[in-house]
């Protein structure tokens, strides 16, 4: 059998002068704070990073250039500061006025001072660590929005929080999602116009997704979009979500309170002040299957599922629908447009276009014209096999053979679920006109899983067996499969279609992207590194050894005059909590060491030495469980415990490894975790309305087989 079609199961789951014009920024928030008009000029705020993306077109390019091609090499570490937790850390910083404020996982908040490290305030909004089981991905937070002197921070628990910058004390706190369902909050909001801007995530356990706007003043919601129907669509319901429902068998959102559609907005966000339209990405359906989502007379699944899988385009002050394209119409393979976006202008065909690029999970980038939503062109970035290209419309042309919807056969389908590109910012260099992407390549086997039922409780929700791909005990063959797994930067030409240059990884799941007017591309990567490449042509110049993984996005800002460049490092994340830790980088294990890093040119603070990692040894007490035992065991961890515990039982770095677990030999302290929820603070809840006592005893059974067949191999080839 092709080695690529076990990979991944694993895998569940953008020289300008700067220098006079930072003088006259400086002191640009003495005053109010931040204002529309200061968002709208980000751009030209060379010193201050005030919003998300650092300006509304969420480029991502600093015109910075005191740090260059030529002096990168002199960049050393100014200071660092350790976070609280061993968890995965996706935020971007903020910068105003030389101080640095950050969101770390659990949704806590650090404000420091951006020239020294010297601490300021910390928040932790005390989300219950029992939150931690309705998050797919890992307990992350990508950011704050900033607005007048406050801070805005989505928390895992789905609150919006309003912080005075200069305390950390709470000024308001809104309920954005319904506690009862499985939403979680881990994007970073935007402000327009005084409207902070915040969607959700859930799409893999059932809910239905939407983007709304609270009042920043106090809390109050102002406007919500749904971005599917709920099966009661009538002629009260706004125009877009009556044509959405043409679109679906609304019988089955109508009559399930486990299958929401999905559709959640749980990232990207742009906005374009001139045209006044806001841009957002949408999620992958609830479940995945859209033979159970949304069956035709067949059973097989049928319908667009508008807006599954879009790019949508709204006004930001009342939230009314403008335009939407959908890059995977009838989606079933996870494959979200919550990908970062970017707005940019360019000459395409002797034309100067005002464009929106994305490239979402499914493997293509995409160019629109951002006013109408006209679809201008589509080509693959990494290899994939579900279409065989694009219509003059944009429709893509499937691959029928990978519509396991329609056959119910599994296929191997390339991208998997984590996409060709996953969260991981881009980032554009106008100069230079490419988009840069942090891409991979992994695929995934897709068995549909027959006779599926939602559950409410607990467990993911995606109508797929997804244990289907797990690896058999062979260190040799499971180091093989992972070696099909690659992380790749490129520099993407969005004119042309086509990769400039290319950085190969030995893993995935690199880290998000910074650009800057020193010709520089920053990023750090799942080996341990923080790097710099020449933009051009991808030379690497410079490269800091971090002691951990890294996937989140640098920033840049000066202070003083004097420019730093900062990354919050710290491995984890959809891959980094399913992946063999053993093998996710190929080498060996990739560790968390969760810690702000901040460099400047002839910085020479020096990190403290290297913990050494060590691994429990496989210890599990004899197999015992009958062969019937060990295979219900198999099928109940694929649904509830692979999403967080690693498929196969095989572990990361990031999350216990159940092979290793004390409490596998004793049958009543494993109840008491899976069954009466005794971690529950941990983030470990109790399985009791999902699971019999029969079913959570067959997984311990299972989970000892495994542990037992892995003991064999540990250390081995
Ligand atoms: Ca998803």
């Amino acid at each position: 059998m092709n080695k690529a079609i076990w990979a991944a199961p694993l895998l569940v789951l953008g020289a300008l002068g700067a220098a006079a014009c930072n003088e006259a920024m400086q002191g640009e928030f003495l005053g109010d704070g931040v204002t529309q008009a200061m968002l709208e000029g980000a751009g030209e705020d060379h010193a201050n990073w005030i919003t998300h993306g650092r300006t509304y077109d969420e480029q991502r390019f600093s015109p910075l250039d005191q740090v260059n091609t030529q002096n990168v090499g002199d960049l050393g570490l100014a200071w660092f500061a350790d976070m609280d937790t061993a968890r995965g850390q996706e935020a971007t910083p903020l910068v105003m006025d030389g101080k640095l404020y950050l969101t770390t996982a659990w949704s806590k908040v650090k404000a420091f001072d951006a020239a020294t490290g010297e601490p300021l305030w910390d928040y932790d909004p005390e989300v219950p660590g029992e939150t931690g089981v309705k998050a797919c991905c890992d307990v992350v937070n990508r950011g704050l929005a900033a607005w007048g002197e406050s801070l805005f921070l989505g928390t895992l628990d789905g609150r919006l929080v309003s912080l005075d910058r200069n305390s950390g004390a709470v000024q308001w706190e809104a309920q954005t999602t319904d506690p009862e369902q499985a939403y979680t909050v881990t994007g970073a909001p935007r402000v327009i116009d005084g409207k902070v801007i915040i969607g959700n995530g859930g799409a893999e356990f059932g809910v239905r997704g939407y983007i709304a706007a609270y009042d920043a003043a106090n809390g109050e919601e102002l406007w919500r979009f749904y971005t599917v129907p709920d099966g009661n669509e009538g002629g009260e319901s706004p125009q877009y979500l009556q044509d959405a429902a043409e679109t679906w068998n609304t019988e089955v959102l109508r009559s399930s309170d486990a299958i929401g559609g999905g559709g959640t907005v749980w990232d990207s966000m742009a906005y374009d002040p001139e045209l006044n339209l806001l841009y957002f990405g949408v999620g992958n359906g609830a479940p995945w299957n859209r033979a159970y989502r949304s069956p035709g007379e067949d059973g097989t699944g049928e319908g667009d599922n508008l807006y599954l899988s879009s790019i949508v385009a709204i006004r930001p002050d009342t939230g009314e629908y403008v335009w939407h394209y959908q890059t995977t119409p009838g989606e079933t393979w996870d494959y979200t447009a919550t990908q970062h976006i970017i707005l940019a202008d360019m000459e395409i065909g002797g034309e100067e276009r005002a464009v929106l690029m994305q490239a979402p999970k499914n493997g293509f980038f995409y160019v629109l014209d951002r006013e109408t939503g006209e679809f201008i062109s589509a080509e693959d970035y990494i290899p994939q096999n579900w279409a065989t290209g694009m219509d003059e419309n944009g429709r893509p042309i499937f691959n029928p053979e990978t519509r396991i919807d329609e056959t119910g056969e599994p296929a191997l389908v390339m991208p998997g679920p984590l996409g060709g590109h996953n969260w991981h910012p881009m980032a554009f260099h106008p100069g230079e006109g490419l988009v840069y992407i942090p891409a991979f390549e992994a695929a995934m086997v897709y068995e549909p899983e027959a006779d599926w039922k939602p559950d409410t409780a607990r467990g993911f929700n995606v109508g797929f067996n997804l244990g289907a791909g797990d690896l058999p005990a062979d260190m040799g063959f499971r180091r093989e499969v992972y070696g099909t797994v690659k992380g790749k930067l490129m520099a993407w030409d969005p004119v042309a279609q086509e990769a400039r240059w290319t950085v190969e990884f030995a893993g995935p799941w690199n880290g998000g992207l910074l650009t800057t007017g020193g010709g520089l591309v920053f990023q750090g990567n799942s080996g341990s590194e923080f790097a710099a490449y020449n933009a051009a042509d991808g030379e690497k110049l410079w490269s800091f050894a971090a002691q951990t993984g890294i996937v989140a996005p640098p920033i840049t800002y000066t202070v003083n005059g004097e420019q730093y460049v900062a990354v919050l490092a710290g491995w984890g994340g959809a891959y980094a909590i399913t992946a063999d830790g053993a093998l996710v980088d190929h080498q060996g294990p990739v560790r968390n060491v969760s810690r702000l890093l901040v460099f400047k040119l002839g910085g020479g603070e020096e990190l403290p030495a290297e913990r050494e990692l060590t691994a429990i040894p496989l210890d599990p007490p004899p197999s015992r469980a009958s062969a019937d035992t060990i295979a219900l065991g198999g099928t109940k961890y694929a649904r509830y415990c692979a999403v967080c515990h690693g498929p196969g039982a095989v572990g990361s770095t990031v999350l216990p490894d159940l092979r290793r677990s004390g409490t596998l030999g004793n049958a009543g302290a494993w109840s008491a975790v899976v069954n009466d929820g005794i971690l529950k603070d941990n983030g470990m809840v109790n399985f009791a309305d999902s699971l019999s006592r029969e079913e959570i005893e067959a997984v311990r059974g299972y989970v000892i087989h495994r542990a037992n067949e892995d003991k064999a191999i540990e250390g081995g080839e």
